[in-house]
């Protein structure tokens, strides 16, 4: 199921998710996860600052929520298909071992991040030589928009705590 239009159509709820962490001052990255029929499962955004989490990144906040609403620790179908996580930025070490963990089926991310990117940007935990399961990675799906969001906000906040100086 790696169609371009959905692959588009999915990544712009991703986004929205990622406007919606931005809204309440955090660093917007937004990730959804769809199953193998095209249900949205779970969304989540950016929400370290509110939840005092480091953990609390997009992506494992989706994954975590997808757990409960498979009753899974492992995000499979019945029939033991994987789903599919959208995210507007490329996921972490941290992330990337969650979607290993969860047994996602395929990646879809935005934008690349050239600081702490583990799909091949900093580290390559994703589909590392060493590690069993595979996962189906798609990169660049609205990376302009998302990488534009991402720089737009950390303008913003350089600005303003050039303001808030005396
Ligand atoms: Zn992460």
């Amino acid at each position: 199921m790696a169609s371009p239009d959905l692959d588009l159509h999915y990544m712009n709820l991703a986004l929205d998710a990622a406007r919606a962490a931005e809204a309440a001052g955090e660093v917007p990255v937004g990730a959804i996860v769809v199953s193998p029929a095209g249900d949205v499962l779970a969304t989540g955004n950016n929400r370290v600052l509110r939840d005092n989490d480091p953990t609390a990144h997009a992506e494992i906040v989706a994954i975590r929520a997808t757990g409960q609403a498979l009753a899974n620790y492992r995000l499979l179908t019945p029939e033991g298909e994987g789903c599919t996580l959208y995210v507007t930025l490329e996921p972490c070490a941290m992330c990337a071992g969650a979607i290993l963990h969860a047994r996602i089926a395929r990646l879809v991310y935005a934008a690349t991040d050239p600081k702490a990117g583990a799909c091949g940007s900093v580290l390559s935990v994703m589909n590392h030589p060493a590690l069993n399961h595979r996962v189906e990675v798609t990169p660049g799906i609205l990376a302009d928009e998302c990488s534009t969001l991402l720089t737009a906000f950390f303008r913003a906040r350089r600005n303003a705590a050039t303001q808030t100086i005396p």
